[in-house]
């Protein structure tokens, strides 16, 4: 299909495309057996701060939607880095992007302007409506951004409290775990950033409830990511503008994994609303974005609606790294690929069949698949309660299933105890998709039997 380069190139792993050929002068010394996993491992264990639960892979190099590992097995690769792969792994626009960008600039700060930063913001303006953009590098700073703005905004009235979600994920940061609605993230590190409270999601009552003399904000994901994909109800979102209308708050939206054209619309308000407006225009006030934004080169940003596009004046916000030539060339890249290829109807496509084949199996093995949601090319899978085969085992249900795919060759990633999602490149191929579907069944019906 639409993949420039689709087939693997390099499978073996062996052989280096910038490897000069030397001639042979002495004999080659007798081969090392090397354990690169367990060499790769220790180098972790030694010297890398845990704060990860890590899978057993030590992945080695991509093409496409497949990642091999040290050992040269082969993985269809349904995670995209979280999110992050849109285009797949070692995308030929991506590395002349790299390549010709890093040529002339690859960093000059903030102090100065330059056509690469001001091209990517319009672009993200023209796809969604007039306002301006702020980079940064990665998701919890473009929502550190948003938490900002939104203190700014209600800074002369007093106004400073945001309202979230539960099981919502907005980063690591400090204001991040404050505004992100589950314990989990939060336990350890108190006393929180004062100023967030979280109310249940897709409940319009609950947040006019919440809703305090200091409330200045809401911010909630479209679909919910970390949460087990969770997509919000369109008459939620327009309640929710109308409500923030009403009460003088800015709706703010997270759409770090959700967005870039992962649901077949550049944002996923854009995708659950279709056809659900009539004709009443909706927009967030802000904005925040970062995963797919480079397609694997760490850039975030975010973006904020007219008549508040100048409350962060000179000297109010800032990153050394936001907005370099080289990852603002890149994003500017994906965006053009995404088009030239029209990907969004890809997502559609492929996401439909995947939901369609997916949902075929949870008829079929109700054993262990309770349900399938999501948009686009972004699903959740969850799993039934109890499943026999995981039931020896403390390790949580996703995660058992989840390393179970990794066996037969697939990656996956897990979203709390039983979800597992997929969240492939946005250019995955109807038969990518259809060999994940048959591995997954496989599994599954091993595990059922
Ligand atoms: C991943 C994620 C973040 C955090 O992004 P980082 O780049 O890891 O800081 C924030 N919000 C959502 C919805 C996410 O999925």
């Amino acid at each position: 299909m639409n993949c420039e380069n689709s087939g693997n190139p390099n499978p073996g792993g062996t052989g280096h495309p910038f490897t000069v050929e030397m001639k042979e002068v002495i004999p080659a010394p007798p081969p090392i057996v090397r354990n690169d996993v367990a060499a790769i491992q220790a180098l972790f264990q030694k010297h890398v701060v845990p704060s990860y639960g890590r899978f057993d892979l030590v992945l080695s190099h991509g093409s496409g939607s497949y990642v091999w590992d040290v050992t040269g097995k082969r993985y269809l690769d349904l995670g995209a880095g979280i999110a992050v792969c849109a285009l797949g792994h070692a995308h030929p626009a991506i590395t002349e992007a790299f390549v010709e960008q890093s040529r002339r600039l690859v960093h000059v700060s903030n102090l100065y302007y330059h056509e690469p930063q001001g091209r990517l913001a319009e672009a993200i303006v023209t796809l969604l409506a007039p306002g301006k953009v702020f980079f940064g590098n990665s998701g919890a700073e473009a929502n550190e951004g948003l938490f900002k703005l939104a203190r700014k905004f209600g800074h002369a009235e007093g106004r400073f409290e945001i309202l979230t979600a539960h099981n919502s994920f907005h980063g690591r940061t400090l204001a991040g775990i404050a505004a992100t609605g589950q314990e989990k993230v939060k336990k350890g590190f108190g006393p929180m950033v004062p100023g967030f409270r979280h109310v249940p999601y897709n409940d319009l009552d609950a947040v006019r409830k919440a809703i305090s003399p200091a409330t200045v904000a809401v911010l909630i994901e479209g679909v919910q990511g970390e949460g087990g994909i969770t997509p919000a109800a369109p008459d939620y979102l327009l309640g929710l503008r109308d409500l923030c209308n009403e009460k003088k708050l800015l709706l703010l939206m997270d759409g770090v994994q959700d967005g870039h054209f992962r649901t077949g619309r550049f944002q996923s308000f854009q995708r659950i609303l279709e056809g659900a407006t009539n004709g009443k225009p909706f927009l967030p006030d802000g904005l925040s974005m970062a995963k797919s934004l480079g397609g694997g080169f760490p850039i975030g940003a975010f973006w904020v609606r007219e008549p508040h596009a100048d409350l962060l004046g000179p000297g109010t916000h800032a990153s050394t790294f936001g907005g370099t030539p080289l990852g603002c060339a890149v994003a500017l890249k994906v965006f053009q690929v995404i088009e030239r290829e029209r990907l969004d109807e890809n997502v559609r496509r492929v996401g439909d069949f995947l939901r369609i084949e997916l949902s075929r199996l949870v008829e079929k093995i109700p054993t262990v698949f309770k349900s399938v949601r999501g948009l686009g090319l972004m699903i959740g899978i969850e799993l039934a309660s109890n499943i026999p085969a995981l039931a020896k085992e403390e390790k949580a249900a996703s995660l058992q299933f989840v390393n179970r795919l990794h066996s037969a060759g697939l990656l996956t990633i897990p979203a709390g105890l039983n979800v597992v999602r997929l969240l492939p490149p946005l250019n995955l191929s109807l038969a990518e998709a259809e060999e994940g579907v048959r591995i997954i069944e496989r599994v599954a019906v091993n595990l059922g039997a």
